[in-house]
């Protein structure tokens, strides 16, 4: 690793007067957002918060470039996540909070300069308030940021990658726990995991790639008697590697893409 901008993605590794002339060459900053909650017995509380600033770190040094940096903030690592809160060691914020916590980093990144900002979520629980919060931000404060959930990138890819029917894939199933294989095997139980799917339905989600017309607020609790929504079972460490890639892959391309986006917010709407 040398000391090219390209390669130094973390934010908090610069100085000042090193964000202020990076700032200069309209960067990309990224805001990974996660979790801390429950992922049943056999992963740990924090892998929500972990996989996103995984993808988004991956991300930034595959997409960043001398003349277009892409920089990644530290991960936001609490959550919403009040429907895991009947499970010891879930830590979440009430959704006020939440949002002004994630509002503020993007509102601090604005007035230092930075145009490009791209909030990843790790989190399903966090997804319809940080697109509530995007708005907010334009419409009350002319700030303007980008926001998308990790997995969404790779459907397509996730759909041929996954060897559980549908059901496995939702919550510390088969693709989180892959990706827990892949990034830090040693705190994952693989002998402790136990599938669990939801009663398939017309109306609601059961899947992440297979949704409902219907949203209801539900406790972990009543869904799931381990926490656990999906096949686990079926995860492995190789293909958690082979789809961490393709999220990469796919993020990193939207990355230089929305690096070229026109900047065209006008100074009467910033009033
Ligand atoms: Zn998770």
């Amino acid at each position: 690793m040398t000391e090219d901008s390209a390669d130094r993605v973390r934010l908090e590794e610069y100085s000042w007067p090193e964000v202020a002339a990076l700032v200069e060459r309209d960067p990309v900053a990224i805001v990974p957002v996660g979790a801390f909650e429950q992922h049943g017995d056999h992963l740990p509380l924090f892998v929500d918060a972990h996989l996103v600033g995984v993808v988004a770190e991956a991300t930034a040094l595959r997409a960043s470039t001398t003349r277009q940096p892409v920089v990644v903030t530290p991960t936001v690592w609490t959550g919403y996540s009040p429907h895991h809160r009947d499970f010891p060691g879930t830590l979440t914020l009430d959704d006020e909070t939440f949002g002004k916590v994630v509002g503020q980093v993007v509102t601090s990144l604005w007035f230092g300069g930075f145009r490009r900002i791209l909030i990843l979520n790790g989190h399903g629980g966090n997804a319809n308030l940080l697109k509530n919060l995007i708005q907010t931000l334009r419409y009350d404060q002319g700030i303007k940021a980008a926001f998308a959930s990790y997995w969404d990138f790779a459907l397509k890819e996730l759909a041929d990658w996954r060897t559980s029917e549908s059901g496995g894939i939702m919550h510390a199933c088969e693709m989180e726990t892959s990706l827990m294989l892949a990034t830090r095997p040693g705190l994952v139980r693989m002998d402790r995991a136990r599938d669990h799917f939801l009663e398939k339905s017309d109306y609601l989600m059961h899947d992440l790639l297979s949704g409902g017309p219907v949203a209801i607020a539900s406790s972990f609790r009543e869904l799931s008697p381990n926490g656990v929504i999906g096949a686990p079972t079926l995860a492995s460490a190789k293909r958690g590697e082979v789809l961490l890639e393709s999220i990469v892959d796919a993020i990193a391309g939207f990355v230089r893409d929305f690096a070229q986006w026109p900047l065209e917010i006008k100074q009467e709407d910033t009033e």
